[in-house]
């Protein structure tokens, strides 16, 4: 019976609480809000007074911002949940706390922590409403630990004291207790939180009565009643109603009596089915403890249909249970059994309403730790997938850097064995010493020189006495003369449109398309002048010069053997002729020359055909030097 009388009283406070907590304001079709902000806050103002309007509110505060931060969006469906509640669509309700919880876990760290313990707060009022105390107690555990753990004092009271609330309902009144007096103690240190000190006292007052302590309970209903008083607040009458409930529990039924009746010409001031209600249940207990059993059953009467007038569930179960109890004792079975069935369906779908909201909101739970779950291994497998392409992106660049460098490579070897050709080729084709074309180059531009106006000469020259510029001054100074003459045989001819090359040793040879008898003599005797005029250092301070002698034929006008090569006679008739030189003295030059176009002279026959005039002689200088 007790019992029973005390869960009653805290249907009837918790509700006074939670119309305290938010003041309703009766306003229709207000202005629709412009921020978000505006839009939560006229929805809580709404919510118990017009939850169709705060719906309607908290609907267009949703459309506001798509930018809104996850509490904003948690606060507006919070909102929206509770004026649902309001109007009876108690599953959409809940279907909301679940997205809410939701919203409450994604808040992360760097939200702002207060507007995550606020959304908190909300969610387990929601949980409590939607018949899921556990729920609502888990979530006041996160509020409370985030609050610790941030360090928000200012919001600790607000926090201990909702939790204190869910404790108290789920019969853990010490704990309950303990935290009320904790905001007390909070407040005492700061005198400016007079106010919210109404609301604590009396949840302290409801809870210590619960527990059976009620001499501990007077004190605070005592102060909530003058407080109240003075106030013209709403909730004295309940206030004198626990007072009521404190002396019968104490045994002094005329002072508990006196409360009551006081209670009651309060309650006909503000007229409020469930605090009456709440009342009749606890009239109907005082006239059962003092034996008034007809007198008991009239109140539980009352008591039921005032709760079957505000349909609220816990209300109709315990005025039934008080009701069954009293007919029972009266010996009116038969009416007792009917109400006994109604308690029991009643109470059944209560239950399973009451687990299935906890088996929601445990299965949403479950949902997001999987989704977390899920989440991570999704990043865990992009963490892979990424490296694996960066891996896969870097063994390409690799790859493509490889086959660069390879391909780089090859084009230097080329060049450099393009280089190393032509060095070759220019190795083999010039004289290491003097640079110019070997012999064997020489012959091979020879043979491929295209016949041009005017006949081809061949010249050859060798330097006089050279071995004794070898044996008198070594054989680099012989090596300079022949360097210092190359130039000169180079530069002349140049000059001259000529080839020129080393035919070995100090011999040189020089080959000169399209010209005649006059023009090979005077290159003949420019050569042997430039020669005979080079000052060469002997190495020892002083100059020596060198001499040379030359001889010169045509290609044209002298018979080829079948199988000899292009420049064979010339050279036989030039290497004669330059013989003649030597003997002659040194330092000059022979040639012949064809004296009418078209003669073919034997080169062996040579002197013959100078003798008959089929060759003309040329010598070099004109005039003999000696
Ligand atoms: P001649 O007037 O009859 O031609 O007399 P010569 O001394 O010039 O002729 P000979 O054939 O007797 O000697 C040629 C010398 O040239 C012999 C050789 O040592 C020298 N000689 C040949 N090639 C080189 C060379 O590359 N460098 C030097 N320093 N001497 C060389
Ligand atoms: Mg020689
Ligand atoms: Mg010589």
């Amino acid at each position: 019976m007790t019992k029973n009388g005390g869960t009653k009283l805290v249907h009837g406070v918790l509700s006074c609480l939670l119309a305290l907590t938010l003041q309703a304001t009766r306003a229709h079709a207000q202005p629709l809000p412009e921020s978000v902000q505006a839009a939560i806050d006229q929805c809580e103002r709404l919510e118990y007074a017009e939850p169709a309007e705060a719906l309607r509110i908290a609907d267009h505060g949703l459309t506001l911002d798509p930018q809104m931060t996850p509490a904003q969006r948690g606060l507006l469906l919070a909102c929206r949940a509770w004026s649902q509640m309001q109007t009876g669509e108690m599953n959409e309700a809940r279907e909301q706390t679940l997205e809410i919880d939701r919203l409450a876990g994604e808040m992360a760290d760097p939200d702002d922590p207060r507007d995550r313990v606020g959304l908190l707060i909300r969610l387990a009022s929601l949980h409590y409403r939607g018949g899921d105390p556990v729920s609502a107690l888990e979530v006041m555990d996160r509020a409370l630990e985030l609050t610790r753990s941030h360090g928000l004092d200012e919001d600790l009271p607000h926090v201990l004291g909702n939790l204190a609330i869910y404790l108290t309902e789920s019969g853990q009144f010490k704990p309950a207790i303990e935290h009320f007096e904790r905001i007390l103690e909070l407040a005492e240190g700061n005198p400016s939180a007079a106010s919210p000190q109404v609301p604590v006292r009396y949840n302290l007052a409801r809870a210590l009565l619960l527990d059976d302590r009620p001499e501990e309970a007077l004190p605070h209903l005592q102060w909530l009643i003058s407080a109240m008083e003075s106030a013209k607040d709403p909730r004295l009458a309940t206030a004198v109603s626990m007072t009521g409930s404190a002396w019968r529990k104490l045994g002094d039924f005329e002072q508990a009596e006196q409360y009551l009746n006081r209670a009651q010409a309060l309650h006909q001031q503000f007229d409020n089915p469930g605090e009456l209600s709440g009342l009749r249940g606890e009239q109907a207990l005082l006239a059962l403890d003092r034996g008034r059993l007809a007198e008991a059953e009239a109140y539980a009467r009352q008591a039921l249909s005032l709760a079957r007038s505000i349909e609220y569930e816990r209300s109709i179960l315990e005025a039934l249970t008080q009701l069954v109890d009293i007919l029972a004792l009266r010996g009116n079975y038969a009416e007792a059994l009917t109400l006994h069935r109604e308690y029991a369906e009643r109470n059944q779908t209560f239950l399973e309403e009451n687990q299935r909201s906890r088996l929601d909101a445990l299965e949403s739970q479950l949902g997001m730790e999987r989704q977390a779950r899920e989440i991570d291994e999704l990043r865990q497998t992009s963490a892979v997938q990424q490296l694996q392409l960066r891996q896969e992106s870097f063994r390409r660049q690799m790859a493509w850097v490889a086959l660069l460098a390879v391909l780089v490579m090859a084009l230097l070897i080329s060049i450099l064995q393009r280089a190393q050709q032509q060095r070759l080729l220019r190795v083999s084709r010039t004289d290491g010493l003097t640079g110019l074309a070997n012999r064997r180059h020489l012959t091979f531009q020879i043979q491929g020189s295209a016949s041009t106006r005017g006949n081809r000469l061949l010249m050859l020259l060798d330097l006089d006495h050279f071995k004794q510029v070898n044996d008198r001054w070594g054989h680099d100074i012989g090596d300079r003369v022949l360097l210092e003459v190359s130039g000169v045989l180079r530069r002349v001819a140049e000059a001259n449109g000529a080839m020129c090359g080393r035919w070995g040793g100090e011999e040189f040879a020089l080959f000169l398309p399209g010209t005649d008898a006059q023009a090979a003599a005077s290159l003949a005797e420019q050569l042997r002048r430039e020669i005979a005029d080079l000052q060469v250092e002997d190495g020892a301070g002083g100059r020596l010069s060198i001499t040379a002698s030359l001889g010169f034929a045509p290609v044209e006008g002298l018979r080829r053997d079948s199988g000899q090569e292009l420049w064979e006679p010339a050279l036989k008739c030039a290497d004669q002729l330059l013989y003649r030189a030597k003997h002659a003295g040194r330092n000059r030059g022979f040639g012949v020359w064809p004296a009418h176009p078209g003669t073919e002279v034997n080169p062996l026959a040579m002197d013959a055909a100078l003798d008959s005039g089929e060759l003309q002689l040329l010598s070099v200088p004109a005039r003999s030097p000696d």
